[in-house]
């Protein structure tokens, strides 16, 4: 509601808000929006927050939309963040917590940042998107853009999960299969839009999927009772929830509701697609594209993102890190989460509890740290990575 302005996260270049945009139009790099936060601390207060909807758009003067009639939703965010007490147990720590987002619309936290997208489309009066997507994204997208009437146009990999794409054919999406990976169906994209006329919502190069997505850490806080948790563990892809939690973060404290405290990131990646944990570990600025990607986790096998450096100055501003995973520990940890907490996680949920253990050996996470895995969607989307 009270956004000013969009500027670029390389190069501070400012970009009109008032029109679509996608990346800086002088280098190319990812636009993030601005608020002018003093207005929107008047409204938004802690108190405010306890009698409003149970959807994200609970934050609404800290998300870009204008007008309340211009949000397409589904009912996204305010998920539960259970708490995994056996979990937790098995490991001595007290406080373990699953941000459980498979309880989203199309059962994945992708929603958050297409309802942001998908609004500020409608607010401009455009008409057809397109998107490349590794599965939950096209789902989510397909989803909204029926709801608002428009047409989506969806590139996924040929070997996307077999739900993803029936998800999208049945609400009525365009869906092209391409033989390669997520990158190449952004290649398809880039190619075609203008000759088409669809505009491009890709992971950061279009500024409000992170808008959406930002509004996790702001669950977090108000879940946790407007304290950050100490540990995060989430499974990065593109890095758009990643980033967003972090500007988020970064918001909150310009209003005055947290401190300067943040909790320690940690990027979860597959072994078959790591471009982030490579870079974290080289210490490079930006990430190397991962040649040969390959993972089970459809979400994870994202092998080049365009957002790499702003992911890696989060994890390294936090005191966090990066961890590869392989996909049979995957499969085992989702079975473990499930069957000690009832949660039948994406392997990209099992992930995150894998690289938990991980820290956990290495003596990284302390008995009373309040933990946070992310549960990014569901394994019934995933069938075929369970015998299915
Ligand atoms: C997209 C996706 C991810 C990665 O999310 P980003 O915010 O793009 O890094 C993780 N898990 C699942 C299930 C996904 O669909
Ligand atoms: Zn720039």
């Amino acid at each position: 509601m009270h956004l000013t302005h969009l500027a670029c996260t390389a190069c501070n270049k400012e970009h009109d808000a008032a029109v679509p945009q996608n990346v800086c139009t002088a280098c190319g790099k990812p636009l993030f929006a601005h608020y002018d936060l003093v207005a929107a601390a008047k409204t938004l207060t802690k108190e405010s927050l306890r009698t409003r909807e149970k959807s994200l758009w609970r934050y609404r003067e800290v998300l870009p939309v204008k007008n309340p009639t211009d949000i397409v939703t589904l009912g996204e965010g305010w998920t539960p963040l259970l708490p995994a007490p056996r979990l937790g147990a098995k490991h001595g720590l007290s406080r373990l917590f699953i941000k459980d987002e498979a309880q989203n619309p199309t059962a994945s936290f992708k929603a958050r940042g297409m309802t942001a997208a998908v609004s500020m489309a409608k607010q401009y009066g455009l008409k057809k998107l397109a998107a490349p997507s590794a599965g939950n994204a096209a789902g989510a997208l397909a989803a909204y853009a029926a709801r608002a009437g428009m047409e989506a146009h969806l590139f996924m990999p040929r070997d996307t999960p077999k739900a993803n794409i029936i998800e999208c054919e049945q609400m009525g999406a365009h869906v092209t299969l391409i033989n390669g990976l997520i990158t190449d169906c952004g290649a398809e994209v880039a190619k075609r839009k203008v000759a088409e006329g669809w505009f491009d919502v890709s992971t950061l190069k279009e500024p409000y999927r992170a808008e959406g997505k930002k509004t996790l850490g702001y669950e977090l806080a108000e879940q946790l009772n407007w304290t950050l948790p100490d540990v995060i563990l989430y499974p990065t892809g593109g890095g758009t929830g990643l980033v967003g939690m972090w500007k988020a973060f970064d918001e909150m404290e310009r209003m005055g509701w947290i401190d300067a405290k943040r909790p320690r990131m940690y990027s979860v990646q597959a072994e078959g697609c790591q471009p982030i944990v490579r870079a974290f570990t080289q210490g490079d600025k930006f990430a190397a594209e991962h040649l040969g990607a390959h993972t089970r986790a459809s979400g994870l096998r994202v092998p080049k993102a365009i957002g790499d450096f702003i992911m890696l100055n989060a994890l390294r501003q936090s005191g966090g890190g990066a961890i590869a995973i392989s996909d049979e520990q995957m499969i085992t940890c989702t079975k473990e989460v499930g069957s000690t907490e009832g949660v039948f996680t994406a392997p990209e949920g099992g992930a995150c509890y894998a690289a938990l253990k991980t820290l956990l050996a290495a003596n990284q996470v302390k008995p009373d740290d309040t933990v946070v895995i992310f549960n990014t969607s569901t394994g019934l989307k995933y069938l075929e990575c369970y015998g299915g």
